[in-house]
């Protein structure tokens, strides 16, 4: 005669992940709902530094925010502009797609996500003037900014 054991799971009733303790549920659902900071369309930077992430750039001029490089050179360095293009929840958190056309395709750059705390976070910008966001609305991507 077989016997047979009762296993007790709890699940987090945000994300679903399923743990063998009670605490660990608990744990989970207390990181919070998936809120996004951002929605499709608002135009995001993934730096307020007085230096931009990149020296360089090979698209349109008007998605990137020119800096001085530092206090010991003339050149110039570039924060770039995103689209936020979609916003998916994963877990407690929203991934953010992003694209701008500071890039080319061909350099690659163009497109990327990311999320919260673990890899760039997203700085609100303010611009007088609308981009051209043709082609990059709705586009998902899995590399990261
Ligand atoms: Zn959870």
């Amino acid at each position: 005669m077989p016997t047979v054991k009762v296993f007790t799971l709890f699940k987090c009733s945000i994300c679903g992940l399923i743990f063998d303790n009670e605490q660990g549920a608990l744990e989970c659902e207390e990181q919070g709902e998936y809120r996004p900071e951002f929605s499709v369309g608002d135009f995001v930077t993934t730096d307020t530094d007085d230096y931009g992430r990149f020296g360089w750039f090979d698209g349109d001029s008007d998605w990137v925010m020119k800096k001085p490089r530092g206090l010991h050179s003339d050149k110039q360095s570039f924060s770039l502009i995103y689209v936020v293009t979609a916003v998916e929840p994963r877990n407690h958190m929203a991934i953010y797609h992003l694209g701008t056309k500071a890039m080319t395709r061909k350099s690659g750059y163009r497109f990327g996500w990311t999320i919260f705390n673990s890899h760039y976070n997203l700085y609100a910008v303010d611009l007088t003037i609308a981009l051209d966001q043709d082609g990059l609305l709705g586009v998902k991507t899995d590399q990261l900014i």
